[in-house]
């Protein structure tokens, strides 16, 4: 384990162990944050959310080998840990937790799967993507003993099947969602943007347009056909972009519904170029 500037860098699961035995003997709160790394500003907020909200916090910095497809782009996903290092580090976390893949599974056989909330929207294009996210959050959890773990709102199903899979699992911590953090022009923050190229960085504008379309016109009580046409009109116009989906679906089981209603997210995800995008907007009727 080595302190650079301040920060701890932890590559094994049993240097983590050791200071959190050594924070909790304290009566210290510890907050986690699970990330992909290759950080920007949308991680940044969680990351500042658990400092104000923790005596300590630990980001993990891993790109998850099990949620990912055969052909997603594992290999080639972005990686900088020094700078992701050096960002937690300003922001005031404690502990950046940076395993390889062969440290986190040994021919694993035990996997987390919540049914019916991962069937949908990113869950029926990427099979087995939440069943990886589950399993990897299941084990930092179990790692870390955090007394929160803070998640964005940005990936909308993911933050509904964690706060259920705590619920039903009855880990004993607090999930906090942090809101969406766009950049200036309204594009969703995401370490995925550095794949456009500048023709695409501006085509990729049309999903924060379709979701300022779809916000404007939702009404309660309006066919959610009539609500994901409209936002598709958007995202048509742009040459560039395909749309993988565009739904609506009740905010807590995720199922599709045929009028908006209750509480709703209203999530999409496009291709531009080769580049698979994802977006999303919560409703909530009075
Ligand atoms: P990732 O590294 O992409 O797996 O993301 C790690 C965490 O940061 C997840 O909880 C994401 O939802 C969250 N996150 C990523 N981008 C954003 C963003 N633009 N705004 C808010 N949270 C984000």
């Amino acid at each position: 384990m080595s302190g650079c500037k301040g920060i701890i860098v932890a590559k094994t699961i049993d240097e983590v162990r050791t200071k959190v035995a050594k924070w909790q003997a304290e009566g210290i709160s510890v907050g986690l944050v699970p990330t992909m790394g290759f950080l920007h500003e949308g991680h940044g907020s969680l990351i500042r959310k658990a400092v104000e909200q923790n005596d300590e916090v630990i980001v993990s910095d891993f790109v998850n080998p099990t949620q990912f497809g055969p052909n997603e782009d594992l290999e080639s996903y972005p990686r900088d840990f020094e700078a992701d290092k050096n960002f937690c580090e300003k922001l005031g976390a404690s502990l950046i937790f940076n395993p390889g893949p062969d440290e986190m599974y040994d021919r694993p056989r035990a996997y987390v799967n919540i049914e019916e909330l991962s069937d949908g929207l990113c869950g029926a294009r990427r099979p087995v993507h939440f069943r990886g996210v589950c399993t990897v959050v299941s084990k930092l959890f179990n790692i870390t003993k955090a007394n929160r773990a803070y998640f964005g709102e940005k990936d909308a199903q993911q933050l509904a099947i964690i706060r259920k899979m705590v619920k039903d699992l009855n880990f004993d911590i607090e999930i906090v969602g942090c809101p969406i953090v766009r950049e200036e022009d309204g594009l969703a923050m995401s370490s995925r943007n550095t794949y456009l190229s500048a023709e695409e960085r501006k085509a990729a504008l049309c999903l924060s347009r379709a979701i300022k379309s779809g916000k404007e016109n939702i009404k309660e009580g309006m066919s959610t056909k009539q609500l994901t046409s409209l936002m598709a009109e958007v995202i048509e116009a742009e040459p560039l972009a395909k749309i993988d989906y565009i739904e609506a679906v009740d905010g807590e089981m995720l199922q599709p519904i045929e009028k908006v209603q209750g509480r709703v997210l209203v999530a999409m995800a496009v291709y531009i170029g080769k580049t698979r995008l994802i977006d999303n907007f919560s409703w909530e009727g009075k």
